[in-house]
């Protein structure tokens, strides 16, 4: 069994690389050249030193007694909340703008719905000097307001999509299409493992640091690396595939993946993709996809901003057709709870998106010896407001 991409780009049957001719070169000479740069020592020093002194890794993983007692088994918190920005999404634009700049590219484009990954590019291109532009939706700026603003005291320009519903589907698209307008001055910070080949692979190695650091950290606490589950929750699948990789070929690791459910995987309101979706073409790359009879992208929804996609990056499609991880999900009010139950029993307020995978807990039969991993992607400050509106605590 692989877990890696064959010399196409594809997991299994899943991958590619379906973009506009337009946009070939582009994505050409990434693919070309992501490996080289990324293996060689001085850019593996130079993501080392920003890591560790910038981002703050190795991020701790903290064994959550409360919640251990609680749930009957032996429960770690990779704690990436504690990253610089309050996610894990800070590990690839870090990544990725280390590599444009070793590409020549002096400007930086990005993407993003609720804002959380436009901050983080930002954020790079702050540190870096690099001219920044997000292209964020029309509506989805009216609804994150705070994250717009953010973006802005950064110093990038945030550019309002106004075709379609004005969500993250349109902003990637106008933002696909200044990509191709300027291809030799600018690079494209995708933020998820999503997208055409190299994307999935390249975001998915530099987010595996997490599951690197997991390693070590249970040798050292427990004296054995390999925990019996690996939890995640899973929007386009970055923080999951950071927190599996290490452990794929370790087939006795079990591996679980926690979508949203929404209101119900059955009320046509959710973003549960293995639950509802089937094969097609998203963002550039063939993989699972929440989609009517007449292959039209079906707008998900989810309480929470980051898990309100409507598919899952071709990692996970695969992971998900050979059996490899188990994809379960919650639902807005099981997600909330185990928020709220999580800032009761440890102290730490997640993101919602985290909250997912907290809420998967009760689903699984765990027995006390067990050791569960429980990536918590991120921390609940952007989140205030719902939980406020929410208001059951
Ligand atoms: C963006 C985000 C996610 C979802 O994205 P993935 O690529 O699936 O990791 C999850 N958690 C947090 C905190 C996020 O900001």
């Amino acid at each position: 069994m692989k877990y890696t991409i064959d010399k196409n780009g594809y997991y299994g049957k899943f991958g590619g690389s379906f973009i506009p001719e337009m946009l070939y070169p582009n994505v050409e000479e990434l693919r070309l050249n992501y490996q080289a740069i990324m293996q060689s020592p001085e850019f593996k020093n130079e993501f080392q030193y920003l890591l560790r002194h910038y981002v703050g890794r190795p991020t701790p993983l903290f064994f959550a007694a409360r919640l251990s007692e609680k749930y009957r088994a032996k429960i770690f918190l990779k704690r990436e909340d504690l990253c610089h920005t309050g996610a894990h999404k800070i590990n690839n634009t870090i990544g990725q703008i280390l590599l444009a700049r070793r590409l020549g590219k002096g400007k930086i484009i990005a993407e993003t719905g609720a804002g959380q990954h436009g901050v983080a590019t930002a954020t790079v291109c702050a540190l870096m000097g690099m001219d920044c532009i997000v292209y964020m939706g029309k509506l989805d700026m009216e609804r994150q307001r705070p994250n717009v603003e953010r973006m802005r005291i950064l110093g990038a320009r945030v550019i309002a999509a106004t075709s379609g519903n004005m969500t993250l589907k349109d902003a990637t698209n106008e933002a696909m299409r200044h990509w191709i307008n300027h291809p030799t001055d600018t690079h494209y910070i995708i933020g998820s493992v999503v997208g055409p080949h190299p994307y999935p692979d390249m975001v998915a190695q530099f987010q595996s640091v997490i599951s690197e650091e997991i390693k070590n950290q249970l040798q050292n606490d427990i004296g054995n690396p390999y925990p019996d589950y690996v939890v995640a929750c899973v929007g386009g699948g970055s923080n999951a595939a950071g927190a599996y990789y290490h452990f794929l070929n370790d087939e006795h690791v079990q591996l679980i993946g926690v979508e949203a459910a929404g209101k119900g995987v059955n009320t046509n309101e959710s973003a549960a993709t293995t639950a509802l979706g089937k094969v097609g073409i998203l963002h550039g790359s063939k993989s699972l996809l929440m989609q009517t009879e007449d292959g039209q992208v079906i707008e998900p929804y989810s309480i929470s901003a980051g898990l309100d996609y409507p598919g899952i990056g071709p990692l996970h499609a695969h992971l998900f057709d050979v059996g490899r991880v188990q994809f379960i999900n919650a639902t807005d009010d099981e997600a909330m709870n185990a928020g709220i139950e999580l800032s009761r029993l440890e102290g730490i307020i997640p993101a919602i998106e985290s909250a997912h995978a907290v809420a998967a807990l009760s689903q699984l039969t765990l027995s006390e010896e067990d050791v569960v991993v429980l990536n918590l992607s991120g921390r609940g400050d952007k989140d205030l407001e719902t939980y406020i509106k929410w208001g059951r605590y």
